[in-house]
């Protein structure tokens, strides 16, 4: 299996995005749903274009998987949203390196990435993410990155 470790705001949820709903929101336009705000179009495409070219499975390293897996499956299935959510990172202490190598240890993966605006990762994680700015969130070179990164052997 192939897993993404997906963090969502920056990536999903970038800042430009955000100022763009708050405004919508401010005269009347939808902005959330039962689950948070909606996450940008852009990016989920480039979500998309990363499963459909790899079959990696989704792994939630996000604070939003503090709300749960079934939380974040649903949301997903609700939404329509590209990929499968596999599982959640562990939460501890908000050390998201650790978290992904709690996540690692027990479960075997033929390939994965990190894809994440900020960088608390172990050393030896940081050749596995694709950073991306979280006033762009998920961009097509990046989903790029991610690709070559998980088709690589
Ligand atoms: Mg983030």
């Amino acid at each position: 299996m192939k897993v993404i470790f997906l963090d969502i705001d920056g990536v999903l949820n970038p800042a430009y995005h955000m100022h763009a709903l708050h405004f919508h929101q401010k005269y009347g336009g939808v902005a959330e749903d039962a689950y948070g705000y909606l996450f940008c179009p852009h990016t989920l495409e480039h979500l998309a274009y990363i499963v459909e070219h790899t079959h990696a499975k989704l792994v939630i390293s996000s604070t939003w998987r503090k709300k749960g897996l079934t939380f974040m499956q649903d949301l997903w299935h609700h939404r329509g949203l590209p990929g499968e959510v596999v599982d959640i990172t562990p939460v501890i202490d908000n050390i998201r390196g650790e978290e992904i190598a709690a996540w690692l240890q027990p479960n075997e993966v033929e390939n994965f990435i990190i894809i994440d605006d900020e960088n608390y990762l172990l050393p030896n994680q940081v050749p596995y993410l694709v950073q991306t700015d979280m006033n762009y969130g998920l961009k097509l070179s990046d989903a790029q990155q991610c690709i070559a990164l998980l088709n690589q052997s």
